[in-house]
């Protein structure tokens, strides 16, 4: 497995891959792990998961550094993922004890009440846009409710994938409980059926969910989907336009636009339409892409230039099919995979740009005749995973975001990931929850305790 530096588009590193044997071999030693870990306190593994949060700390330039060569993210950006990283492991350290207290529930028992235990081994697939948090985010809350962890994370971060069980060992986390397989996509199938696997977890694209869920349902393995977005913000004639522009600009480029919770589609009411439009197109001519170790660029390239050259053509074909070109748009000279910040207006159901997914830095401007209009374009999309509502009124709002079929709606404000918040989608999103009291239940077994 290579690493190629999306900057420059050198090979950086190479991997072996793990063989069949040596797969078996780690997961007869993460069930083994769990035997012993499964048994241990609140406390104890509370202990360790603050130390992984140290040691993600500590190791944080470098960690930085890691992404910015492998998949191209800014340094900056690094770092702030590696501290969400590391706030992770803290609040699951401390919470995870009140998230899987036994709930009493009165019956006609003497005491019946509800025990969450640990499933086992867990196989987490996982994508290379934040090559840490999406791991972390998996992993906080499962190892503390007891379960060990497999990791089988993108090719393109095998880096990233290795340090992670790195850190969690020099956390003194045991032996088993945390591992990496470094493996194809054409290898979890085996994985998945594995008698010592009980559940798998999947963030990335559709197809790839569709393929892990099949497989995962045909061995009757419960699963998690966090899979693609293409998230409506919807901006309404009583909107603060300075909010909605500078909101509606910034969650488009989120990692280089290549995020699930980026906005993709901006709805907006036929009367802002043309102000948003212009202020927007304005926004977007000043940011800067460029090499993401240098502190003066907003973004950096696209992870792999095979998705470089995806966006592009998806932005071809929106042109092609009407949507108006009014920035970037056009492959730049020179190496690295890099797409320039582009906005394509006038997009409507039917184009590309409105119907699929656009994973870089391209924004769709639709228009809307009223608020019954907006709501109607934001659900006509496949995917239902966050969504923004951009109004002073927050009643409207309010009833609003109701109507939204998405697993988030945020007003006036961005859609991001919270620790203490559910995460997840409808649709082609994908289904389950990560994170908070509720994605912490997904990885147990909810155990009805009866006595007579
Ligand atoms: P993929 O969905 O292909 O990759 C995500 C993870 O799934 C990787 O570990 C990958 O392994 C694995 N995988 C890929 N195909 C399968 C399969 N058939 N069965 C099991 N596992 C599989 O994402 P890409 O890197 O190809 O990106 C393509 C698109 O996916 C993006 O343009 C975007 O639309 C979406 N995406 C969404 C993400 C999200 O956060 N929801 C994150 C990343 C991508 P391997 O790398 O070895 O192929």
């Amino acid at each position: 497995m290579e690493s190629v530096n999306p900057h420059t588009g050198a090979r950086s590193r190479s991997w072996d891959t793990h063989s069949e044997e040596e797969v078996d071999g780690k997961l007869a030693a993460a069930d083994g792990a769990w035997k012993a870990w499964r048994a241990t306190s609140f406390a104890e593994r509370g202990k360790l998961m603050h130390a992984a949060a140290a040691v993600l700390r500590r190791r944080s330039d470098e960690l930085a550094a890691l992404m910015a060569d492998e998949m191209g993210k800014v340094l900056r950006d690094g770092k702030a993922e590696v501290e969400k990283c590391a706030g992770c492991c803290d609040y699951y350290a401390d919470h995870a004890q009140e998230f899987l207290a036994n709930r009493s529930i009165d019956t006609d028992a003497a005491d019946s009440h509800v025990a969450f235990d640990p499933l086992g081994v867990i196989l987490a697939v996982m994508p290379w846009n934040f090559p840490l948090w999406q791991v972390f985010r998996f992993a906080a809350p499962s190892l503390m409710a007891g379960n060990v962890g497999v990791l089988k994370h993108a090719s393109n971060v095998s880096g990233c994938a290795v340090v992670i069980e790195e850190i969690f060992s020099e956390a003194g986390f045991p032996k088993g409980v945390f591992t990496t397989l470094l493996v194809e996509s054409k290898g979890i199938e085996r994985i998945i059926r594995h008698p010592l696997i009980k559940a798998v977890t999947l963030t990335g694209s559709t197809p790839a969910g569709r393929s892990v869920a099949g497989i995962a349902g045909s061995e009757l393995k419960k699963s998690v989907l966090e899979l693609g977005g293409s998230d409506p913000y919807l901006v309404l004639e009583d909107a603060d336009m300075d909010v909605a522009v500078d909101t509606c600009v910034k969650s488009r480029l989120i990692n280089g636009g290549q995020s699930c919770i980026a906005a993709k589609r901006f709805i907006v009411v036929d009367a802002l339409y043309e102000e948003f439009t212009r202020r927007y197109a304005d926004a977007f001519r000043k940011i800067r892409y460029g090499d993401p170790r240098d502190a003066n660029v907003d973004i950096g390239p696209m992870a792999r230039a095979d998705l470089r050259d995806g966006i592009h053509e998806q932005v071809q074909a929106s042109v092609r099919e009407g949507a108006r070109l009014l920035v970037g748009g056009e492959l730049p000279q020179g190496p690295g995979a890099y797409y320039p910040p582009t906005v394509l207006a006038d997009v409507k159901p039917g184009m590309t740009a409105f119907d699929d997914e656009i994973f870089g830095p391209v924004a769709a401007l639709i228009r809307a005749k009223d608020e019954d209009d907006a709501i109607e374009l934001a659900n006509r999309s496949p995917f239902g995973l966050g969504a923004a509502i951009f109004t002073r009124d927050k009643e409207r709002a309010e009833r609003l975001a109701r109507r939204i079929e998405s697993g988030s709606v945020f007003i006036n404000a961005l859609v991001k990931s919270d620790v203490r918040l559910p995460f997840g989608g409808v649709k082609h999103s994908g289904y389950g929850r990560e994170l908070s009291w509720f994605g912490i239940h997904e990885f147990v077994n909810i155990k009805t305790v009866y006595h007579a």
